[in-house]
């Protein structure tokens, strides 16, 4: 049952309410391994459902176009201020809808319609809003992509740098939606300073693993620092922008009104809560838990015949090439779902196949570690994944269902936070 209770949802409208707690069943029945999802607290889901969707809040605490904000400023100073705490950084700003609003303002703050930027290639982990040719910052700026090695599946600084100086770019952006590896923050930074870029680290998947002390920080090193707030950091849909003083203007004003009206004062609650809990001790066993999970998954994989991109994880993130299973992503990610595990099918470096059924799948371990799942589980589910690929080259449905039973059993056995077995 959801936690907190739907009572007034389910007299006002039991058919939303219905499906509603149908999905909270799913999220506690299964193995969800989607690299960018987690579980938020109670305490992070009862601070998004309140009164605070109701009020209007347009502009900065002291400074706002609406009167009757004597809580919501605390509110949201108390988000950024602790974000500024918890990452030590001199600027926060908690009002970006999500990650994709709040990177369309890092380019609104500091280039102009036409200019070069530098990022590495959607197909190699990059993100939609570092200028793909189908997004506003492919079509309005000027993207130039850095690429993986096609050996190590790594990130190659020689080749970021010679394209920094062969192209001059007004921005420089590190960080993407599929990388397993550490980001060599420091080394972007001397690229960015030789080449007079702004560097934009976008640290969305990594910011809670940054925040428990489980990845290095931009901190010191970017410019600016763009992170969602839902992925690692476990917190509600969100996210902020981070900087050093000299930018704090140029960011707040691309925010607003440069990009949006009214903050999402609820969620920017929500946001609060779960960086007071980032800032907690456990929050540190966590990150760190998660990346050891990261890592004996990926170990127990290899063992088991798969080929992972780069050959590993330095995080929570696993990115598999399926090419030699004879399977492709989709096909796999849809009997992976039946099987009771979730992720995503994903293009790999060097994919000869389209995004829309590439050769690879994506997989992570924040949520999972969020379940209490530790490294001795994981040669289990490596096991799951093993059987369920050699499943659906055999059409073999009932192996599926049968892991499916196996993966419920096991997480019944450690608690989802927002749902209580009835
Ligand atoms: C998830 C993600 C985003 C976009 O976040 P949304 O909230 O989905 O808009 C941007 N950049 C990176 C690197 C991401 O992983």
């Amino acid at each position: 049952m959801h936690v907190p209770h739907l009572s007034h949802l389910a007299t006002a409208d039991p058919q939303l309410a219905g499906l509603i707690e149908d999905e909270a069943t799913r999220q506690h029945d299964k193995l969800r391994m989607i690299a960018s999802e987690n579980y938020v607290s109670a305490a992070v889901l009862e601070a998004t459902g309140t009164v605070l969707t109701n009020k209007y809040s347009e502009g900065y605490a002291g400074k706002r176009y609406y009167e009757g904000q004597q809580f919501v400023d605390p509110i949201e100073e108390l988000a950024r201020t602790r974000a500024e705490a918890l990452f030590g950084v001199d600027h926060a700003n908690v009002q970006p809808y999500s990650g994709s609003p709040a990177n369309l303002a890092v380019f609104l703050a500091f280039l102009q319609p036409g200019d070069t930027f530098l990022s590495l290639e959607l197909a190699h982990g990059g993100h939609l809003t570092h200028g793909s040719p189908v997004s506003a910052t492919g079509k309005w700026f000027r993207p130039v992509h850095y690429a993986v090695d096609r050996a190590t599946g790594r990130i190659d600084m020689d080749h970021v740098r010679e394209l920094a100086l062969a192209e001059r770019p007004k921005m420089i952006i590190c960080g993407g939606t599929a990388i397993p590896r550490t980001i060599d923050f420091p080394a972007f930074a001397a690229i960015a300073r030789e080449v007079g870029a702004v560097l934009l680290a976008d640290i969305a998947h990594i910011a809670g693993l940054i925040a428990g002390g489980a990845h290095p920080s931009p901190v010191g090193h970017a410019d600016v620092i763009s992170t969602t707030t839902h992925k690692t950091l476990r917190g509600p849909r969100g996210a902020m922008l981070m900087s050093t003083a000299e930018h704090a203007t140029a960011i707040d004003k691309a925010v607003f009104p440069g990009l949006q009206g009214g903050p999402h004062n609820h969620t920017t609650a929500g946001i609060a809560v779960a960086l007071g809990e980032a800032a907690q001790p456990s929050f540190r066993d966590y990150a760190a838990q998660v990346v050891a999970n990261g890592k004996a998954l990926a170990a127990a994989l290899t063992e088991r015949g798969f080929n992972l991109v780069s050959g590993g994880t330095d995080n929570h993130l696993i990115l598999i090439d399926l090419t030699d299973k004879g399977v492709e992503g989709k096909p796999a990610a849809k009997a992976l779902d039946r099987a009771g595990i979730e992720l995503n099918f994903n293009t790999v470096p060097y994919d000869p196949r389209k995004p829309w059924n590439p050769s690879g799948i994506r997989l992570g371990t924040a949520a999972i570690t969020t379940r209490g799942l530790t490294e001795e589980h994981m040669p289990q589910v490596a096991t799951w994944y093993d059987e369920a690929i050699t499943a659906v080259v055999k059409d073999d449905e009932a192996t599926l269902d049968r892991v499916a039973g196996e993966v419920a059993d096991l997480l019944a056995g450690f608690p989802m936070p927002g749902y209580a077995t009835a």
